[in-house]
């Protein structure tokens, strides 16, 4: 008997791992691309009786559906740098800064956490191909993934993803299908494409294991710090299936009593992309079109907003909007006062902290995380715009 079993996000209700799925068949029978898809999957598992005595790779192999650590990608995903800082632009702080410094996995984003774990389950369960519909960096960290553990990669981006991106996944030898439309356009393709083939279908929010692999950044914060976590964590929200691996890894860790408290977390989404933020009290949902210059944010229809927004509720998290002008000034203060260079997704982490600790302060002597989630070089046409933009 395998050890985890499925439960959606919507409904509650639960189905074993005998079958493998993707959404709950009840809630996701009306979805349509205008609206958030229902009946995303948790997977949830037996906790291991004795968690304090597993190191955080033995706990993080145990909460994984994984059967040998032989079948992941020999590259090293995760385990990336947690700075820490006690001077910004010159000035001492009063609380400890951390960044945790995701531009470091081998494709240069956060997504290698997940497309890492989507690459180990399809070589166990005999998915020769995996497909992936993406707005660039999903794309290229499947398209490393399969290239180190001689799988095949269909990537569907739209032709307006940052070139970078589109260069990554040729490179990696996946097979590159470029959509004359959106993201949502293409994400529609690739359902089609994995249902007539039978191939694995790595689509965030849609495949559970997305949200799984993102959570091993929360277990290796933990055991960074030595077990004291931090009181308050950054997050930038697209979709919002960093932040919901966020939570639940955090969630873990309370429900097997290794943490005491779950840190407040903050939602940064783009001004112009901030559909998750502007919907969290509404009873009418909207989704007025995305526009923002951070890409990896920017996203009409938030795929995973049940989650998030069950998460933030439950567990009391915040959230900030920030400016296209903002986040480049973020971008550009992270790579000045840090040398650490951020592309715009990622430096709307820092801009939603520059401009929550201007409004509200951050108490003394808190540990603060900010989630730096992929790198500069990957956009540099975005970046290069900062000139205009600061003017
Ligand atoms: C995908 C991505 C995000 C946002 O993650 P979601 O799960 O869509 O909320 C943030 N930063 C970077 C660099 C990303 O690639």
């Amino acid at each position: 008997m395998s050890n985890y079993w499925f439960e959606c996000v919507n409904c509650g209700k639960t189905w074993d791992s005998s079958e493998w799925r993707y959404l709950c068949p009840n809630c996701s029978k009306d979805n349509s691309p205008d609206k958030p898809p229902k009946g995303v999957l948790w997977i949830r598992y037996i906790f291991p009786e004795n968690p304090s005595q597993l190191d955080v790779d033995e706990l993080l192999f145990h909460l994984w559906p994984i059967k040998s650590q032989d079948s992941f990608p020999i590259l090293r995903v995760g385990n990336t740098p947690l700075y820490s800082f006690s001077y910004f632009e010159n000035e001492k702080l009063d609380f400890q800064l951390l960044i945790k410094d995701d531009s470091q996995n081998p494709s240069y984003s956060f997504k290698d956490r997940a497309s890492y774990l989507v690459s180990a389950f399809a070589k166990e369960n005999n998915w020769n191909t995996i497909v992936a519909a993406s707005t660039g960096n999903a794309g290229s960290s499947l398209a490393a993934m399969c290239a180190a553990n001689h799988q095949k990669a269909v990537i569907l981006l739209p032709h307006t993803s940052p070139k970078a991106k589109l260069i990554q996944v040729q490179m990696y030898g996946a097979e590159l299908i470029k959509i004359k439309g959106n993201y949502d356009d293409a994400y529609e393709e690739s359902l089609s494409l994995s249902k007539k083939n039978n191939w694995f279908n790595r689509n965030t929010a849609y495949n559970p294991l997305t949200i799984e692999g993102k959570k091993s950044v929360s277990y290796e914060v933990y055991d960074q710090l030595k077990g004291e976590c931090p009181q308050m964590i950054f997050v930038p929200v697209g979709d919002g299936v960093i932040i919901s691996g966020v939570y639940k890894g955090f969630e873990d860790l309370l429900q097997m009593g290794l943490i005491k408290e779950m840190p407040t977390i903050v939602a940064v989404q783009a001004q112009g992309s901030a559909n998750i933020i502007r919907n969290i009290k509404n009873s009418i949902l909207e989704f007025p079109k995305a526009s923002t210059i951070a890409d990896s944010i920017a996203v009409d229809v938030p795929r995973n907003f049940y989650m998030v927004v069950h998460y933030l509720k439950k567990y009391n998290g915040k959230s900030i909007a920030v400016t296209d002008k903002q986040i480049m000034e973020a971008a550009f203060n992270m790579s000045t006062a840090f040398g650490l260079f951020a592309e715009p997704a990622s430096a709307a982490a820092f801009a939603g902290f520059i401009h929550w600790s201007k409004e509200n302060g951050i108490p003394k002597d808190i540990k603060v995380l900010i989630l730096h989630t992929g790198s500069g070089l990957k956009d540099v046409e975005a970046i290069g715009q900062i000139k205009n933009v600061l003017q």
